[in-house]
């Protein structure tokens, strides 16, 4: 019987051809933790009587979170992490380097492989077809002592995309509207699999996007095949050597099939509580809408694409003065195209604040916490009460383009009447 990607990706880690459903003994090739999830991560592995691991070279630990460290706890966190990683030889991503799954769609991960995150937006990673998913920290420390870890196979919802996005909607407005669609549990412990005639000009920094998404729907993954645009943008990174085609089987059996027409999507807007709590831009519920701080940034949307969209509408305006913006660049890499492209110049002439590349205002540790009462509209991909750090706020999601049109007008705006 044909096979699904997640059944594919998984049959590469065993030794069988393996079905949804089966439960299974898997290989692993990258683990990663951060500097939240970390320290009980290294506890555990602690407990379990780990001695070493099983691929130093291979296990990551991010400080991104806290990054630089607001406070005496977070910075002996990081020095907790800083002294593991030395003793047992795992790759340390220092302050200011970037958002954990930023840098490894950067360095590390390729086509086919499997990895494992204590992070839920390890999910990223699917955007290169790799099975890219969350675990608890103890999980994590199960597979860094094992090298490998055990899964149940996730049946797959197949999306099929045709069409181009018009003008001022991106690949943010389309996983909006999916998990409106879908709602937060509607692909609970599913995978989520791309397709159709759109991947063809469907670049692989919207596929990080969405896919960094696919867990607001529930879904364990959210894969697109390796095709020709994951090679070229390998082979932009330096790594063209890790490509390989890798494709659904034309008979691989689906539980669901949803088909979205980009050309027929409109800017959305993910409101308070709840992500999947969308409405398109020009509904009354959320047009017009005062916003005291805009962000731009995390492992979403902080990629160069996202600031050289935003600027096309910023370029030569001002925020509004009632309205702060925020912009992370999500790793040194992406600050350094920035710079390069003479876009940072466009936000800070725009009256934006650089926060240091990493995960910003998103998670409400530092650097942007809400005021009671305040609005905030992020590209970020989470808008739980409390989420940027104080319940007393509210958290509007949206695409780049639609967070600069709000920055200039100080509430929600349509950015298609700036393009
Ligand atoms: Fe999590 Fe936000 Fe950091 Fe992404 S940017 S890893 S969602 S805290």
């Amino acid at each position: 019987m044909g096979q699904t990607l997640a059944e594919k990706l998984l049959s590469l880690h065993t030794d069988d051809a393996v079905s949804a459903g089966d439960y299974v003994l898997a290989r692993v090739d990258w683990m990663l933790m951060q500097d939240g999830t970390g320290p009980l991560a290294v506890r555990q592995f602690h407990a379990l009587g780990g001695e070493s691991l099983a691929f130093p070279s291979r296990t990551v630990v991010f400080l991104d979170h806290a990054a630089p460290s607001p406070g005496r706890a977070l910075s002996n966190d990081h020095k907790f992490l800083r002294e593991f990683c030395r003793r047992y030889g795992a790759v340390l991503s220092e302050v200011g380097d970037g958002v954990c799954h930023q840098i490894m769609a950067e360095r590390y991960i390729g086509p086919g492989d499997l990895l494992v995150g204590a992070d839920s937006h390890t999910c990223t990673g699917g955007a290169f077809c790799a099975f890219s998913t969350g675990m608890g920290s103890t999980d994590i420390a199960v597979a860094m002592t094992l090298g490998k870890t055990w899964f149940m196979v996730p049946e797959s919802i197949r999306v099929t995309l045709s069409g181009t996005f018009s003008e001022g909607v991106t690949a943010k407005d389309l996983i909006l509207y999916l998990i409106g669609k879908l709602g937060a549990d509607g692909a609970t412990y599913q995978s989520l699999e791309f397709g159709g005639g759109a991947l063809a000009s469907l670049d692989m920094e919207s596929r990080l996007t969405i896919s960094n998404m696919a867990v607001e729907a529930g879904a364990k993954c959210g894969l697109f095949p390796s095709d020709e645009g994951t090679h070229r943008y390998l082979e932009r990174l330096g790594r063209g050597e890790a490509y390989k085609p890798i494709s659904p089987d034309a008979d691989a059996k689906y539980v669901r099939e949803v088909a979205i027409n980009l050309p027929t999507l409109t800017p959305q807007v993910a409101c308070p509580h709840t992500v999947d709590n969308v409405y398109e831009v020009t509904h009354d519920r959320v047009l017009g809408i005062p916003i005291q701080q805009v962000v731009i940034g995390t492992c979403t949307n902080g990629r160069l694409s996202d600031f050289i969209q935003s600027a096309r509408i910023l370029k030569g305006k001002h925020r509004h003065s009632d309205t702060r913006l925020l912009i992370v660049p999500s790793s040194r890499r992406v600050l350094e195209g920035l710079m390069r492209e003479g876009v940072l110049k466009i936000f800070i002439d725009a009256g934006a604040t650089l926060v240091t590349p990493g995960c910003g205002p998103c998670v409400g540790v530092h650097a942007g916490v809400l005021g009671d009462g305040e609005r905030c509209l992020s590209t970020q991909n989470r808008n739980f009460k409390g989420r940027m750090g104080n319940p007393e706020g509210e958290i509007y999601l949206a695409s780049p383009l639609t967070a600069a049109a709000t920055a200039i007008e100080g509430k929600i705006a349509d950015p298609r009447a700036y393009l």
